[in-house]
């Protein structure tokens, strides 16, 4: 028997189906939790890396400058606080990642490396759900009295809590009891 390998007919070669890209992973599209959402496209592995939250990378005294005038969530709604430091502004430059809404059980959550942010899945996500990761938006000192108000959440959840600002309830001031109606 022949030691070399047989070569294929050229015609089998021409009838090998044509290199088609995979689909693309997410697709944006209206959400019914909030304005537009991403979407899983194709089924996605828990722990899988979905997507980097693009953006320009600003400081907060820039960030705070570009949005002071806009109302308090959409000053949030595509600024990612990475640190102290830098804010992501994915109003500039920015990808799908902007549109992935928040949700109290979130099936995804954000991972910040050397001041990049990624959405990573938490479990495998069928075709059709939509992605979502907890915002964790943290409570200023500045904030106003209706910043809860502000930052609704409506996640729908049955443990929603109701907002999404981290820690989920203002520290009762020192010294003072929480006044109880
Ligand atoms: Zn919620």
């Amino acid at each position: 028997m022949s030691g070399s390998p047989r070569r294929k007919p050229v015609s089998l070669q021409r009838s090998a189906p044509p290199q088609t890209p995979l689909p693309p992973l997410v697709i944006v599209r209206d959400s019914p939790l909030h304005g537009l959402g991403v979407f899983a496209a194709r089924r996605i592995a828990g722990g899988a890396r979905i997507i980097e939250y693009l953006g320009e990378h600003v400081s907060h005294e820039e960030a705070d400058r570009r949005y002071r005038h806009k109302d308090a969530l959409d000053n949030h709604t595509f600024l990612f606080i990475v640190d102290a430091r830098t804010v992501i502004d994915a109003g500039v430059d920015g990808n799908e990642a902007r549109f992935v809404n928040h949700s109290c059980a979130p099936n995804c959550v954000s991972v910040t490396e050397n001041r990049r942010v990624f959405i990573d899945a938490l479990r495998t996500i069928e075709p059709g759900e939509e992605l979502t990761y907890d915002y964790l938006i943290q409570r200023e000192s500045d904030d106003p009295p209706d910043i809860d108000a502000i930052f609704a959440c409506r996640c729908g959840v049955e443990r929603c809590r109701g907002t999404l600002l981290w820690p989920p309830r203002r520290a009762a001031p020192r010294g003072r009891r929480a006044r109880r109606r």
